[in-house]
């Protein structure tokens, strides 16, 4: 696990806030990641499934998929993605695929975490990658934004979020 001191996880982790803010002015779930290699983000990404029209455009895939074509490989395995919540499934999927390092996330997500919550996916021993996990970083910054959409939603009746 690359050694990152407490100042440099949560200016990573504010830069992911920085996309989730993006995410949630485009009427996105505001969930925003960025890639890291050498201590530089290389990738950012934030939540475009309702502008894309894609299930599967979820903040770390997006930003995955970005870093791939920057370093022109699919390998990442020197690279350390900062998410604002805990990787879904399909997300964790996407982890172990590009080998991502380390995954430094913010809240945990009680229903789909995929990174210790619901499951461990990306350190399970029957897979040939894993990735060392830290959550809780700006835990109550990355969780308000989200709580606010889901409470904006209510209050105007809208379920389909849900
Ligand atoms: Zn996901």
């Amino acid at each position: 696990m690359e050694e990152y001191s407490d100042k440099l996880k949560q200016k990573f982790m504010r830069a992911a806030l920085a996309e989730a803010m993006k995410a949630g002015d485009a009427g996105e779930v505001p969930i925003g990641a960025v890639i890291v290699q050498n201590g530089k983000i290389i990738a950012r990404g934030k939540n475009e499934r309702e502008t894309k029209k894609d299930p599967a455009a979820h903040a770390e895939v997006v930003a995955i998929r970005k870093a791939g074509k920057k370093l022109d490989r699919w390998n990442l395995c020197d690279c350390d993605l900062f998410v604002t919540l805990e990787p879904c499934v399909m997300c964790s999927g996407a982890i172990i695929y590009s080998r991502i390092r380390s995954v430094y996330f913010g809240a945990d997500d009680l229903r789909f975490g995929c990174c210790g919550t619901i499951m461990n996916l990306v350190q399970d021993q029957r897979f040939n990658h894993r990735a060392s996990v830290e959550g809780g970083i700006l835990k109550e910054e990355c969780l308000e934004p989200i709580r606010g959409f889901f409470r904006d939603r209510r209050k105007e009746g809208k379920r389909k979020f849900e």
